[in-house]
């Protein structure tokens, strides 16, 4: 019961000053420009303030898909006129806002959900207001990509956004190809109904790495499955998870290369190379430095000319090196 009066004390204490920075900035006029607003991937409450000043305040305020984003209107009680700004309509639309632009009007851009442009509709918009000379200005917040990728577990100082990959295997897994030797980790947009099928293709193509699939992040069925990519395509195959999901692949495992296997890369150069180029060779193929594999290189041979080569295999002959 003590607990029950303070959390409410703490809610009419936290009401009374979001209220009153919200009358601030609703009160205030947003100055001509393109504002690109964040809004929920999921919780209705991931809103900022901000974001809710500017969709009540802009001149015009365009949505990807206009009776979409009426739920999240309709639950701030902001009734007002919507326009639709989507992949399919963009070529049209875009003259029409830049002319709303150029008038001096306010203007926001609103995705179905989560931060506009980033894998939705919005980017010639931006570069065109650029151009033209206007403001252009983002009000941050909620992004499926950053939301997942700091839930996964999995490294952050270096990362990479690769987007949806195509829905064909082969060019699916030509894709993952070209991603495999990035030292990064990897954050994809997938459909649950491929999810399986691409985390085999990651499987046969990446092999072991750390791996993550966040699902319907902020929702109540919010899921982080953690795991190898087989593991986690066994799970997506057994129980096909529904939703939204992004897939988070750690940096490729870079396990530290022995001296047996750098004289298991050099042996069978030595026998028919020169001493300098089989270095080259096995140290630009193992990523290993040079003087270590020619320090390796100077001992198999002094092996060899001790008799101790493997059998058949003479030492290479003085000019090789
Ligand atoms: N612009 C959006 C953003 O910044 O989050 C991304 C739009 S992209 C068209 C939609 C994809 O984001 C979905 O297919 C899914 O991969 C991911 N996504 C969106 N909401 C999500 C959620 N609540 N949980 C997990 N993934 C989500």
């Amino acid at each position: 019961m003590a607990e029950r009066a303070r959390l409410s004390g703490v809610a009419a204490g936290l009401a009374e000053r979001a209220a009153a920075m919200l009358a601030r900035l609703a009160e205030a006029p947003l100055a001509p420009g393109l504002y690109l607003i964040a809004t929920p991937i999921g919780h209705l409450g991931d809103i900022t303030l901000r974001a809710l000043a500017a969709l009540s305040t802009a001149d015009v305020l365009y949505c990807e898909d206009t009776r979409h984003s009426r739920i999240l209107l309709a639950h701030y009680a902001i009734e007002r006129s919507t326009r639709a700004y989507h992949e399919h309509n963009a070529e049209r639309e875009r003259p029409r806002i830049l002319a709303e632009l150029a008038a001096g009007r306010s203007v926001a851009v609103i995705a179905d959900a989560g931060t506009p442009v980033i894998a939705d509709p919005g980017y010639k918009l931006v570069r065109a207001a650029i151009a033209a000379g206007h403001r252009v200005s983002s009000l941050p917040g909620p992004s499926a990509l950053l939301a997942a990728l700091a839930t996964a577990g999995l490294a952050t100082d270096t990362f990479l956004f690769a987007g949806f990959l195509p829905p064909r295997r082969a060019a699916r897994q030509a894709r993952l190809r070209e991603l495999a030797g990035i030292a990064a980790t990897l954050i994809l947009f997938e459909a649950p109904s491929r999810l399986a099928a691409c985390l085999d293709d990651i499987d046969a193509v990446f092999g072991e790495r750390e791996a993550a699939v966040a699902r319907e992040l902020t929702k109540l069925h919010e899921e982080v499955r953690r795991g190898s990519p087989a593991l986690l395509a066994a799970w997506a195959r057994e129980t096909p998870p529904k939703g939204e999901m992004v897939i988070i692949l750690g940096p490729p495992v870079r396990r530290p290369v022995t001296d047996e296997t750098i004289a298991a890369g050099l042996s069978p150069l030595l026998a028919h190379m020169r001493l300098s180029e089989a270095v080259r060779t096995v140290a630009e193929g193992l990523g290993v430095p040079r003087a270590r594999a020619y320090q390796l290189a100077l001992a198999l041979q002094r092996d060899w000319e001790r008799g101790r080569g493997p059998p058949g295999d003479g030492p290479p002959s003085p000019e090789q090196g």
